[in-house]
């Protein structure tokens, strides 16, 4: 039996591997997602069914019906959500996963007698607690920013020391636990009340354009909590799949701090929280000059280089398969079009390229912010599409802005800066752009998905 199993999960390991490797383009994405489905349902079915364990009928009945329960909200979720929502979902799932991870830890705790159980063991089950909880409590907080139920950023005096003062408490009752000096439950439920006001600390102040940093570290949280309960049962399927989560995540983690000039310590620690958003303030920064499709379809039409920028209203407006639309009549004109795509640009990482590899767009037009930046200089027109924070020049012009150092896609080196969103409100991180004002920048106000389809109409007529 037991050898099944482990040729069970060894194919369900390489699935994991094959399809995380697949994941990494947009070409092979959907079969590499499926593979590693195949094998994660290959491990579940071989973990219910393939054991030496005296299992009363009643047990399977209630896993079926868990199971079922939890098919159908998954796939009514999957099916329902919206690309711009995927974030959040996202933040869910990885909360969910803590909690997984917590409970494990919790019913384990029950199971074995603490002063005979060993101290490695008492530890492994108080992590999955610990890890469980903070990712639990602070994905449901991430979940509420994205989707605006919790305010942006909520400043906590002296946050910092509170935190600190949480962990040191964890770890000192743990140690207690772990020396086997106490067996009172009430420790460990002090200790899972610890972790989950740990993870709701740590997630409140951290606000505009950090988020992405913070929700691929829960999800790397989310994988080293799986890890550990596979620790615990010496589940190698779970162990492996725990890794594999929690080492991606740490790997988006680092490169996603990279990409905006952070340091994991100053996202982890709050260094970086958003001031207070001014949506739209009126800062003595000049007056705005806007126009009309038919003048940027004119520009565009006889420009010879376009650059378009893509951000989160195109994905908003849903206007990815217009755009490509407009690019190929471009193309069609002698036009050369790229897209420059910056790694945050929309609510997820990746959004931009998931979207246009959504409309078909030819992956070789997407150009990644190091390799574009050099060539606005060349660029007769660029259109910004529903980008805000991605573009803004305070991130080098202004060390008060929460921005500042983040590396941006240096638009305001073009010619002229067509720039499409609906009004003057900021972006995510709530703060004025400059660019908007620049003498280059016409804006082009109005629904992405309308705008660019009259610039079609008009560039069609012409
Ligand atoms: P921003 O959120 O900065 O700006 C988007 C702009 O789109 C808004 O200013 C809005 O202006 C405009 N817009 C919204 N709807 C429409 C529409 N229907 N048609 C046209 N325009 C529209 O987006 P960016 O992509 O520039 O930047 C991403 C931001 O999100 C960064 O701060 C990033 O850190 C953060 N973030 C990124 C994540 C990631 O993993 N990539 C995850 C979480 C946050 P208006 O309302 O006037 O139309």
């Amino acid at each position: 039996m037991s050898v099944i199993l482990s040729i069970i999960y060894l194919i369900a390991t390489v699935t994991f591997i094959v399809g995380l490797k697949k994941l990494g383009h947009p070409d092979t994405a959907k079969s590499g997602n499926l593979i590693a489905a195949t094998g994660m349902g290959l491990a579940i079915i071989g973990t219910i069914f393939i054991h030496d364990l005296q299992v009363p009928t009643i047990i399977y009945v209630l896993i079926g019906i868990a199971i079922v329960i939890g098919s159908i909200i998954g796939w009514l979720i999957a099916i329902k959500v919206e690309m711009t929502k995927m974030p959040e979902l996202v933040s869910l799932f990885n909360g969910f996963g803590g909690a997984s991870a917590a409970l494990i830890g919790i019913v384990e705790f029950g199971n074995s007698d603490i002063k005979t159980t060993s101290a490695t063991i008492v530890a492994t089950i108080l992590s999955a607690i610990v890890i469980g909880a903070i990712t639990f409590s602070g994905s449901l907080i991430a979940w509420g920013k994205l989707n605006g139920s919790v305010k942006s950023v909520v400043k906590i005096p002296q946050y910092n020391i509170i935190n600190n003062l949480v962990i040191i408490a964890i770890i000192a009752a743990s140690t207690y636990l772990v020396a086997g000096s106490i067996d009172n439950p009430i420790f460990l439920y002090a200790i899972l009340t610890a972790g989950l006001l740990y993870g709701i600390l740590f997630v409140l102040p951290i606000g505009g354009a950090d988020m992405p940093v913070v929700i691929s570290l829960l999800n790397s949280l989310t994988g080293i909590a799986a890890a550990i309960t596979g620790v615990l049962y010496g589940n190698m399927v779970m162990l492996v799949g725990g890794i594999l989560v929690g080492s991606a995540g740490i790997i988006l983690t680092v490169a996603m701090c990279k990409a905006m000039n952070r340091t994991l310590f100053s996202v982890i620690f709050g260094s970086f929280t958003a001031s207070e958003g001014p949506e739209g303030t009126n800062k003595a920064l000049g007056s705005i000059k806007s126009t009309t499709s038919s003048d940027a379809a004119i520009m565009m039409n006889y420009a010879t280089n376009v650059i378009i920028v893509p951000g989160y209203g195109l994905a908003v407006a849903q206007a990815q398969h217009v755009i490509h639309e407009l690019e190929e009549l471009l193309v069609s004109k002698g036009v050369n079009v790229k897209y420059a795509i910056h790694p945050v640009a929309g609510r997820m990482p990746g959004h931009m390229n998931v979207l246009l590899a959504e409309s078909n767009v030819d992956y070789d037009l997407l150009a990644e912010m190091e390799d574009i930046n050099p060539q606005f200089n060349n660029a007769d027109v660029v259109l910004v599409v529903g980008a805000n924070d991605v573009v803004n020049p305070a991130a080098h012009n202004d060390p008060s802005s929460p921005i500042y150092g983040m590396p941006i896609l240096d638009v305001e080196n073009a010619k002229h800066i067509v720039v499409n969103k609906r009004s003057m409100k900021a972006g995510y991180a709530g703060i004025e752009n400059e660019l908007f004002y620049n003498d280059k920048t016409s804006m082009l106000f109005g629904d992405a998905k309308k705008m660019i389809t009259e610039l079609v109409a008009e560039i069609k007529n012409m």
